[in-house]
């Protein structure tokens, strides 16, 4: 892929819930084209829509209305097998809260993603790159909060995806290692190409990204370019 392709379209993208009087209009028309390898950070407050609409190009929810193209799929057009195989193969999702299954070990539960993709298991030796060589044979409850989000980094990363999609990944984190889970989100960004999202409430954040999307109320309300990206580890908040 080269840097001048769309790894995410929206075009007039909505998202009701519920019906009637009761209903929440959580996307309000978005459009949104994020090249290939680019870092974003979505930016905005709580209720703003910004899981909904991660949610959305991930294939784990979908529109009401528009257009949704993620890796080349246009995923309106996907039944439920196709997009299936969407969400195993072409999008790695990282959690505010890890989501890790407490009784497999740090490498089982990295394994058992590249299983169910059918890739190679990787899996030491994506922990080792996420600095957890020698916690392999931890299981979660063993390990601190960052230490878990590296797991579900390197779990994310056995799917090889081509778009990483991070839901408040420092939200649980205390400042350090909130630096270090976005260092290394920066470096999977960097070395391997991919493209990654990052959606947060915490402005302090947008000053790593490429570029800062807001979003309000439903409706992007900011997209602006960062010239001059710092490096997470001089992030302060
Ligand atoms: P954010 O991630 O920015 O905090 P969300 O995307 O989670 O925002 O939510 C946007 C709006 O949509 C909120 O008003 C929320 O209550 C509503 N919402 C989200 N998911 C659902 C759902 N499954 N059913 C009903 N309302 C929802
Ligand atoms: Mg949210």
């Amino acid at each position: 892929m080269t840097g001048l392709e769309l790894a995410v379209e929206l075009v007039g993208v909505r998202r009701r819930y519920g019906e009637g009087a009761v209903a929440v209009d959580a996307l309000r028309g978005v459009d949104l084209s994020i090249r290939s390898g680019e870092f974003v950070v979505l930016l905005g407050p709580s209720g703003s829509g910004k899981t909904t609409l991660l949610n959305i190009v991930g294939g784990i929810d979908s529109a009401t209305d528009g257009t949704v193209r993620v890796a080349g799929h246009d995923l309106a057009g996907l039944d439920a097998d196709a997009l299936a195989e969407f969400r195993r193969t072409c999008v790695g999702f990282v959690f505010q809260f890890f989501n890790l299954i407490p009784t497999l070990t740090a490498r089982e539960n990295v394994a058992l993603i590249a299983e169910l993709v059918e890739r190679s298991d990787r899996s030491a030796d994506l922990l080792r790159a996420v600095g957890l060589g020698d916690r392999l044979d931890h299981f979660p409850a063993a390990l601190s909060g960052g230490e878990q989000q590296r797991v579900a980094v390197a779990r994310a990363l056995a799917k090889e995806p081509q778009v990483l999609l991070c839901d408040e990944p420092t939200g649980a984190l205390d400042l350090d290692t909130g630096r270090q889970v976005l260092s290394l989100l920066r470096h999977v960004n960097r070395e391997e190409g991919r493209t990654v999202i990052v959606v947060t409430h915490n402005q302090v954040i947008a000053r790593m990204a490429d570029r800062v999307v807001r979003l309000h109320g439903g409706s992007i309300s900011g997209d602006e370019a960062i010239i001059d990206p710092l490096g997470a580890e001089a992030l302060e908040w």
